[in-house]
């Protein structure tokens, strides 16, 4: 059993086995995302899944997994996974972000990574990252 701390510092919220997982991926890095998403299906398929709307529509039609789609990460769906994180909806966050363009929704971008920060969610921004999240043994606690 894994107990995450709480933004306050005070107490500890016990993490189901079954996790709650969101996938984005800015542009540049969705064929990533689809392939990784392809290596980790078995697993990724034993935990509730969200995504932003087109990461989460490609993830979805290339490997059938069920996602629950959100808005675009541009229209404001990186605020609603924000929202969901600080309200203690999400567990883990896989993000691959794109490091070489700047992009119009920068701030929510920032704000996506600050309170995943805050609230103590496991987030990943790259792909090996993501490897190690999934294969670890705290997955199954
Ligand atoms: P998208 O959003 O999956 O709808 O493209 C990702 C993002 O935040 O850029």
């Amino acid at each position: 059993m894994y107990r995450r701390r709480c933004p306050s510092g005070h107490t500890r919220e016990i993490m189901s086995t079954k996790k709650r997982i969101a996938l984005v991926a800015h542009d540049a890095q969705k064929d990533e995302m689809v392939k990784w998403a392809e290596r980790h299906k078995s697993t990724l398929a034993q935990h509730e899944l969200w995504g932003t709307g087109t990461t989460g529509k490609r993830v979805s039609d290339s490997t059938g997994l069920d996602i629950t789609c959100l808005l675009s990460g541009p229209l404001g769906g990186d605020q609603q996974l924000g929202a969901m994180i600080a309200e203690h909806r999400l567990d883990i966050l896989i993000f691959f972000t794109d490091p070489l363009s700047a992009l119009p929704h920068d701030v929510d971008v920032k704000a996506l990574l600050r309170i995943s920060t805050l609230c103590q969610i496991a987030v990943a921004c790259n792909e090996m990252t993501g490897d190690y999240i999934l294969e670890s043994r705290l997955m199954q606690a």
